[in-house]
């Protein structure tokens, strides 16, 4: 990675993965694009809707990027609400920038997500290679998306890497429609009002990782060698898995009338239903050292300490 192009730039990954790359890499090296316009951030900025080809191949182009990370989709609560768009803007935003990949011979990261798994999938320690039947559009898209980065490394020798992240927790940009968005709402409303109303039932396990942890891990795994990875597309990571009343309970050793509520959403229930309670890293860790830093107790403590000096 030398020259890098982001999509969806301006999204809970992208607005602090652009930071960290250009932190390693260079700010004029890291192309941030987004459908939205960014007023704010200093370094180089294109507007860029994902399903316009030709626009990205130019832009591509035009700053000679040599890596791809292509993070602009819609999220599983949200797809499942409008499939068809999800479909048209997942599948064909992909294909746009595998294409401009394969034409500009350039690296290329995407990510999948625990929710390419479904029902049948094992739901404990879920391994690497295993059935993947998932019940959402949004992991539909994310299984066709493994495969196709596969189908171009196989078939282009496109240098095609991903990982399947769980749920993402951070504090400087706020989820985008997930179904574990309730672990990132609950610190937030834990400062505010001291108490929420989760949407997610007691007892319903998912896999988590906060979000330092999960960009150390695309850095890594971009800057692997390549003679290592048996697996591409995608590599199983997490760092932990909990319940809302395990993530509650944390909150409550530092704010000890902390009230946990539950109002379960039916619909964002059943799609974490269908995901595992805790997925197997092991493939990740042994073919490019994958490890994580925070665990439930010392993540609980960063973010209601960032998010008290933000809020
Ligand atoms: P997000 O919803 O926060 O951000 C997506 C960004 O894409 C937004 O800034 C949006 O403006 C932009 N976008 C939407 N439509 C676009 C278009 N047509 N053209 C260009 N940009 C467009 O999403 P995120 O959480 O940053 O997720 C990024 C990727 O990571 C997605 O592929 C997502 O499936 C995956 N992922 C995220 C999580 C998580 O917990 N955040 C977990 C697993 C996988």
């Amino acid at each position: 990675m030398k020259r890098i192009l982001i999509t969806g730039a301006l999204g809970q990954i992208g607005s602090e993965l652009t930071v960290k790359l250009r932190d390693i890499y260079g700010t004029d090296n890291v192309i941030a694009t987004d459908i939205r316009k960014d007023e704010e951030t200093e370094g180089p900025f294109e507007t860029l809707d994902v399903s316009d080809d030709y626009k990205m191949y130019e832009i591509a182009k035009k700053h000679e990027v040599d890596t791809i990370i292509h993070l602009a989709a819609l999220l599983s609560a949200t797809a499942e609400k409008k499939p068809i768009f999800a479909w048209n803007l997942n599948m064909g935003g992909l294909v746009n920038a595998l294409e401009t990949a394969r034409e500009l011979n350039c690296q290329f990261f995407t990510p999948s997500s625990i929710g390419a798994f479904g029902p049948t999938t094992p739901k404990d320690n879920t391994p690497q290679d295993t059935i993947q039947r998932p019940t959402t559009m949004y992991g539909v898209n994310k299984v066709a998306g493994e495969l196709l980065s596969d189908y171009y490394f196989q078939k282009f020798g496109v240098d095609t890497r991903g990982l399947r992240f769980p749920g993402l927790i951070s504090y400087v940009t706020p989820p985008g429609g997930g179904t574990t968005d309730y672990a990132v709402e609950i610190y937030y409303e834990a400062i505010r009002n001291g108490k929420y109303t989760s949407y997610i039932d007691k007892g319903t396990y998912m896999d988590m990782m906060y979000m330092p942890d999960a960009l150390d891990a695309i850095v890594q795994l971009m800057e692997a060698d390549p003679a290592q990875l048996k697996h591409r597309n995608s590599f199983n990571v997490t760092a932990m898995s909990f319940a809302p009343e395990e993530i509650a309970g944390e909150i409550q050793k530092h704010i000890g009338n902390f009230e946990l509520n539950y109002n379960v959403d039916p619909a964002r229930q059943q799609i974490a239903d269908s995901w595992p309670n805790s997925i197997d890293a092991t493939a990740a860790k042994e073919e490019w050292g994958f490890k994580t830093i925070y665990n439930l107790q010392t993540m609980t403590v960063d973010m209601l300490e960032k998010l008290s000096a933000k809020l």
